[in-house]
């Protein structure tokens, strides 16, 4: 970033920087977002380049060659669309689906965790029955009070439901094949607290148990659900990108305008309502620069270099999908549109955006390695239980030690993001037996390359009788600082015998848990990972929406004919998508896209 502006202290210029961003073709000019830019002269706006926020000119009408009318028109036939589209076919209303995706290759919503809240399935496969009130509590503390409640409750009261209802489409053989419950039955010394932080019993995970590459199954459940859907006559309408709204003269969106792949464009009348279901603006750099704050100060922080910091936060898991991947959690590669088209169609139709506040992705408390964490300078720098989201230096560099009783402190994980999963029996027994053959001794080792190892320490491992011998074979340590690693391992030791953290608050049980005294002894030497906190593969940043899936305008008031469901829909996952199950993403799209489904049928 050369091209920035340095004032006389040194520190970049916040206008430099924007602008330089701008001259790197990176994204176009940030405008109207912030107040600051908001408080720039009235010349230098008018010079500004139009900004996403600015609806478009009308598209000439003369262009448009189809017109069609339903009682629903789905944007996004993804995790909120498809079911959306699906319930509302099933209680007898005309449905159109605008997809940007080719029929060939669709993938009806990325992931394969899908989070609910006491479904009979959950019930019968070993989860214990989720406490509603302490679910909800926990759901409010995560998001310091800055969700809607009414969101959360509706999720909590028929997330159950709506799962039981969708796997009833796809056959009992298939689903004993492909899917099971994270984690559950729990193993006794599985914690579902950890520094505070509670975590539940509520994901079903959906991969096949003979198949080890890792390919979620959770889309052929959308397939199933599409077939029955195109027989009650729903349709879809493939490489169409829907654009803009049509908005009447009282302010209601009475349809949508798509463009089609060979340039021209489509009409969509809705006699009941709009749908957006289109995701985020993860591949729109302009959108997630102006929109999401720890992600613009991060890269204003850095100089503005849009590649740094594209991974988790500190101890968590790396997301390695940065802005504009397209790579599915297997490494496929998908073509579901996350440009921001939907959350622009509600803004140029009169909504807003959740107020906030608005960060990226990834880093979830409780989701650190919990063993013993070193930095460059031979220091420990955290609560490796809770994480930290805190950045660190760019040249980050960690090493994670812990000692023969490394399978107990893990079986003691609770069910987070990437956290071990001891029901998946594809998994947890490699997970278990990736360390077996590592014996101590001098040269470098690595972790299980298995698709399955959610383990999240990364690096070269070594291994050694004594921690004197391991700080020798890992050699990332000269003279003084080696000195200043050992004594801290000391410290660290000693703080485990006495149950009590005094430097971090480490939880007491991972403490107990995580004392150097059993060899051999690992150390993991990660150069360069898990900095940043990067705008992740996906955004959970949306419109403001009540509770009913209704986009609000300026007066906090429905716009008339507009609904929003998945990550189009904002205030659930405020400051940070952390949630106390993973998967709730998917599992709170599918339900609030089949309850908008339900209500726009019945209206
Ligand atoms: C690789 C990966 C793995 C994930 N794994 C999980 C997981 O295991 N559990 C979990 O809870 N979450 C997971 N997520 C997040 C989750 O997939 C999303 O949060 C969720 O799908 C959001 O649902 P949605 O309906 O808002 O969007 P999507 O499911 O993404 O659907 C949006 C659809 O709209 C289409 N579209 C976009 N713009 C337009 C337009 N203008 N016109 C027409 N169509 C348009 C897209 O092509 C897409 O099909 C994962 C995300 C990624 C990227």
């Amino acid at each position: 970033m050369s091209k920035n502006k340095k004032n006389p202290e040194g520190q970049i210029d916040r206008r430099g920087f924007l602008k330089g961003i701008a001259a790197t073709g990176a994204m176009a000019t940030i405008t109207a977002a912030h107040t600051e830019t908001a408080a720039q002269s009235a010349s230098e706006n008018k010079s500004a380049a139009k900004s996403w926020r600015d609806r478009p000119d009308p598209i000439d009408e003369s262009l448009i060659s189809e017109v069609g009318t339903y009682d629903i028109v789905v944007v996004g036939g993804g995790n909120s669309g498809m079911y959306c589209a699906s319930a509302a076919a099933n209680k007898g209303a005309s449905v159109a689906v605008i997809e940007a995706q080719a029929e060939k290759g669709y993938v009806a919503g990325a992931g394969k965790e899908v989070a609910t809240v006491n479904s009979q399935y959950a019930l019968d496969h070993g989860a214990p029955r989720i406490e509603v009130d302490d679910f909800l509590r926990e759901w409010a503390r995560r998001n310091a009070i800055c969700h809607d409640p009414r969101r959360a409750s509706c999720y909590v009261k028929n997330s159950g439901r709506i799962f039981d209802w969708v796997i009833s489409f796809v056959d009992k053989k298939w689903l004993d094949e492909n899917c099971h419950m994270f984690s559950c039955p729990p193993l006794p010394e599985c914690l579902s607290e950890v520094s505070g932080w509670r975590f539940y019993h509520g994901t079903a995970v959906f991969l096949n148990k003979n198949n080890n590459t890792g390919l979620e199954t959770w889309p052929v459940v959308a397939r199933a659900h599409k077939k029955k859907a195109e027989e009650l006559g729903a349709k879809w309408f493939f490489e169409h990108h829907a654009e803009i709204c049509d908005v009447d003269g009282s302010g209601a969106v009475t349809g949508v305008v798509a463009k089609r792949a060979d340039g021209r464009y489509v009409r969509f009348k809705a006699r009941k309502g709009v749908a957006l279901c289109a995701e985020g603006f993860a591949q729109n750099s302009e959108m997630a620069i102006d929109i999401l704050d720890t992600y613009r100060h991060e890269l204003e922080a850095r100089g503005g270099n849009i590649n740094a910091g594209a991974s988790g936060g500190q101890g968590g898991a790396q997301s390695g999908r940065g802005v504009g991947s397209a790579l599915s959690a297997s490494g496929v590669k998908i073509g579901i549109i996350r440009d921001g088209s939907g959350i622009k169609m509600g803004i140029w139709a009169g909504g807003h955006l959740e107020i906030g506040p608005r960060a990226s992705a990834s880093g979830e408390p409780g989701g650190g390695v919990w063993f013993l964490q070193l930095n460059k300078n031979g220091e420990r720098f955290f609560d490796e239980a809770a994480g930290s989201a805190m950045r660190q230096p760019s040249d980050n560099f960690t090493v994670t030690i812990h000692d023969a009783n490394w399978k107990k402190v893990i079986a003691m994980r609770p069910t987070h993001h990437g956290s071990v999963d001891t029901a998946d029996m594809t998994s947890w027994p490699p997970t278990l037996a990736q360390l077996d053959n590592v014996k101590p001794g001098p040269g470098k080792n690595s972790w299980g390359k298995d698709r399955f190892l959610r383990f999240t320490i990364q690096g070269d491992l070594y291994c050694a009788n004594t921690i004197e011998e391991l700080l020798g074979y890992m050699d990332c340590w000269k003279g003084e600082t080696r000195k200043k690693a050992l004594a801290e391992i000391q410290r660290y030791n000693e703080m485990c015998r006495k149950g009590v953290d005094e430097d971090f608050g480490k939880d007491r049980r991972i403490m107990k848990a995580t004392e150097l005294k059993d060899p051999p002894f690992y150390g993991t030497v990660n150069k360069g990972g898990g900095i940043g906190m990067g705008a992740g593969g996906y955004t959970f940043v949306g419109l403001d929406t009540d509770a009913e899936g209704h986009v609000l305008n300026s007066e906090f008031k429905p716009i008339k004919g507009l609904y929003a469901a998945g990550n189009n829909a904002g205030n659930r996952f405020i400051i940070r998508y952390q949630t106390p199950m993973a998967g709730m993403s998917i599992g709170m799209a599918m339900t609030e896209g089949c309850l908008l489904g339900e209500r726009l049928a019945a209206l």
